[in-house]
């Protein structure tokens, strides 16, 4: 602790992202939900006609990559928000919409960074407990007073929360926020993007690091009614002019418009998932229904920690969550095939 920090800096509990191992270290990682493929051959041409033009600074709004989103799921552009990674729109959206007198509602086990921004904004939050089955209790969220953050599917759970769900909650929250984190959406659960023309305080926030393989990139994005993006864009505005770079525009279009390498993509890791799910239940192993591009999983003998740390001797990263109801679980993402066969064969020799 620095005696030249602020007070709110030295209460701050900063999140901590998976390990990313150092140059040169030869790893199978499947810790951080990373796509296993590269992104579109499109992005590279995109990026490298761009280079020229970096004298320049980009678009505030990041008006090609909005344009792109909007127009791949039909909605207006008025209705959209790009930001530096979906961690960066969450943020902004925290700021804009939460304020300390209500509190944040959001599941007991998720995405650990909405604590933080929490703490970093001062806003009181509540965790309500997921069922047994680790299934968000709708019921809860519908009568408990408060705005709301949820990950639909949930992190690191998996599990996703059926449009229909989502709707009541909604609905018995006129008067409060709603943000539905759709960061793991396109691996198979189904997104609510159609419910901003219905209801104007939902805000939809989704990422292309994931399914869209560029969290090297940081591009997220938030959806929802014109006044929400309007707060948005006032907070973006009060920190930084131009959050994406000029790079990130171009990537951020070329990927969105390059809808076939995505669909191929996506049903790669959604069939490995199936494949890999499949054998680890084969081996004794409990796996959540996953909606997601990881495997949320614990073994019926050996604990969590003893298979995680086995793993990366045998330098194959997995994610292991320090949460009392959690911590016996694994978060495995899914790998290319070769990648999750090393994981089967080592599994298969544990000892
Ligand atoms: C990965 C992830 C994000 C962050 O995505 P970026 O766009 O890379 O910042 C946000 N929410 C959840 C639930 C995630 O798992």
């Amino acid at each position: 602790m620095s005696k030249y920090w602020s007070k709110k800096i030295k209460d701050l509990k900063p999140y901590t992202p998976g390990e990313q191992p150092g140059e040169g270290e030869r790893l199978i990682k499947i810790n951080t939900n990373e796509n296993p493929y590269p992104p579109s051959t499109r992005v590279a041409k995109a990026i490298e006609d761009e280079i020229s033009n970096l004298a320049l600074y980009p678009s505030p709004c990041a008006f090609e990559a909005v344009k792109a989103f909007a127009d791949k799921y039909n909605i207006p552009v008025s209705n959209v928000f790009a930001g530096n990674g979906s961690d960066e729109v969450l943020a902004f959206s925290f700021m804009a919409l939460f304020d300390p007198e209500k509190e944040v509602l959001m599941p007991d086990i998720t995405y650990s960074f909405y604590t933080v921004y929490c703490n970093l904004y001062g806003l009181k939050y509540r965790q309500l407990p997921l069922n047994s089955d680790f299934t968000i209790d709708i019921q809860s969220f519908i009568s408990e007073k408060g705005n709301i953050v949820i990950a639909n599917p949930n992190a690191p759970t998996s599990v996703a929360l059926p449009i229909e769900d989502i709707e009541k909650i909604i609905s018995a929250h006129k008067d409060d926020v709603i943000i539905i984190d759709e960061a793991y959406i396109d691996f198979g659960g189904k997104s609510v993007i159609e419910l901003i023309k219905k209801y104007e305080n939902l805000l939809v926030i989704r990422t292309l690091s994931k399914s869209y393989a560029l969290a090297g990139m940081r591009i997220g994005f938030a959806v929802g009614n014109d006044v929400l993006i309007e707060g948005l864009n006032r907070v973006k505005n009060s920190f930084n002019s131009y959050t994406l770079d000029r790079l990130a525009i171009k990537a951020a279009k070329a990927a969105l418009e390059d809808s076939e390498y995505f669909n191929e993509i996506t049903q790669k890791v959604i069939s490995t998932r199936e494949r890999i799910a499949q054998i680890l239940k084969e081996l004794d192993f409990n796996v959540l229904d996953s909606s997601a591009n990881f495997l949320f999983v614990t073994h019926k003998r050996y604990n969590a920690v003893y298979i995680q740390s086995y793993l990366r001797k045998n330098r194959v990263l997995v994610r292991h969550f320090d949460n009392e109801r959690i911590n016996d679980y694994l978060r495995i993402s899914v790998g290319t095939d070769s990648d999750m066969d090393t994981l089967i064969s080592l599994l298969r020799k544990m000892k």
